[in-house]
């Protein structure tokens, strides 16, 4: 897999505006860990790509858990006496609490304080509430519209049915030369909220395209499933196959304009994390790597002891440290095209380093093979670019003792995997080098070659 491959197999560099695009039409879907809206979302993916729509049925058990009664909502609002609506899901979706079960009649509004949700802080945004396993329900408003309920009754309506339905998921498998899998996961269970969901869909999707148009060594799986619900039913269901996932990234929050954060895998310095390190180091621009902690998005799952899979997370800023989360304001304007695309790149990057390593030997390890009689610096000297890769085959050859990846050397020489990838090819062809035949993206420190 050649990065120019993928890169223009998604038709040039330049997706951005069709990644916000995507993120734009499902906005609207009123999405939930179960229910039509999660159906509509993928079967919108399927237009895309090769997705699978699975179900499993309410009641089934999942290890700990147990799969959900279906919610489905139809409407929601709290009107005056008279008929006029002042909470209305029409207008947003985010004004009924998820799983809300059913509710029709008046009610003091001394009575449904317990009920409602606001934000005094934020007087014109609405939060975003759940109440998946405790029968609840409520509404979300804005602080002002709070504050201008006055009168003594209203009206309350939730129109939604709690009934055996079926969870939905999501799954688009890849074949590619070997068994072993790479995981690409992301959550489609919020309602309009673009960054928390909607910009890992968007981007997984894209990511499939393109993928899944070039010859791949790894076999790929993407699953787009409700939170925690849908990682722990799909690893209930996929238990012995599991430890085919050698490399694995959870997608959530990458279309907000912060710095990168990379939370590194459970195993702390897993192939998938030194990848990813590496490839945001030579970005150069700000990133942040944390640490693996027992909380988060579907890592939580792969990475619980049982499993404990080498799964890492990527996404901007940090969920809950940004005021935006959770809120209204998570919408079309928070998530920003170019943010969209940068992601984008980097996984692809990402993907690069697994697909290409190797562990290199070399043919002539007594003293440095003499390169000018073999045009090697012919081609890349009088430039500052050709300084870089002359030193990127001197490292290469220096560490192509059949001990060390390719990664290993870039790590080693701080210098760009794509550049010591080209300086090995450049050896390869002029049978300065050969592969050793390992598979240096599951080799621990000190194996045994
Ligand atoms: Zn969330």
């Amino acid at each position: 897999m050649d990065i120019e491959d993928i890169q223009s197999a998604l038709g040039g560099t330049q997706k951005g505006q069709s990644l916000h695009d995507l993120v734009r039409l499902l906005y609207p879907i009123c999405r939930s860990i179960t229910g039509e809206g999660v159906r509509q979302t993928l079967r919108h993916l399927q237009q895309h790509i090769p997705l699978e729509i699975c179900e499993v049925a309410s009641g089934t058990k999942v290890f700990d858990w147990t799969v959900p009664l279906e919610w489905t909502i139809r409407d929601a609002y709290i009107a005056t006496t008279a008929g006029e609506r002042v909470v209305d899901f029409q207008n947003s979706n985010l004004h009924v609490v998820s799983y809300s079960t059913p509710v029709n009649g008046r009610y003091k509004l001394a009575d449904l304080a317990g009920h409602l949700y606001s934000l005094p802080d934020r007087p014109d945004w609405i939060p975003y509430r759940t109440s998946y396993y405790k029968e609840n329900w409520g509404f979300c408003l804005t602080h002002r519209q709070l504050t201008e309920l006055k009168d003594s009754e209203y009206e309350v309506c939730i129109d939604s049915t709690l009934s055996p339905g079926h969870l939905n998921y999501g799954e688009v498998f890849l074949p590619g030369e070997r068994e072993e899998e790479v995981l690409i996961s992301c959550h489609v269970c919020h309602p309009s909220l673009c960054n928390d969901n909607l910009s890992g869909i968007a981007v997984a999707t894209y990511l499939a395209k393109a993928i899944g148009s070039v010859d791949r060594k790894y076999s790929y799986r993407f699953l787009f499933l409700p939170g925690t619900i849908g990682s722990i039913t799909w690893l209930a269901r996929n238990r012995e196959r599991a430890h085919l996932i050698r490399h694995g990234i959870v997608l959530t929050g990458i279309g907000d304009s912060g710095d990168v954060t990379y939370k590194r895998s459970r195993q702390g310095n897993a192939y998938i994390d030194r990848a990813f390190v590496h490839v945001l180091k030579q970005r150069g621009t700000g990133h942040q790597v944390v640490d693996f902690s027992p909380y988060g998005y579907d890592e939580r799952q792969y990475c619980s002891p049982g499993f404990n899979l080498p799964v890492g997370c990527f996404m901007r800023t940090t969920h809950g440290e940004y005021p935006e989360y959770h809120t209204s304001a998570d919408n079309l304007e928070f998530v920003v095209p170019r943010v969209l695309q940068d992601s984008l790149n980097i996984l692809l990057q990402a993907v690069y380093v697994l697909e290409n390593d190797v562990v290199p030997l070399s043919l002539n390890p007594h003293c440095e093979p003499q390169l000018g009689k073999r045009g090697l610096y012919r081609a890349i000297a009088g430039q500052k670019e050709g300084a870089q890769r002359e030193m990127a085959l001197l490292w290469v050859l220096n560490l192509s003792d059949g001990e060390h990846s390719l990664l290993d050397i870039a790590e080693r020489a701080n210098v760009s995997f794509e550049v010591i990838h080209a300086a090995a090819r450049a050896l390869r062809e002029c049978k300065l080098l050969e592969d050793v035949p390992i598979d240096s993206t599951t080799r621990r420190e000190g194996d045994q070659l």
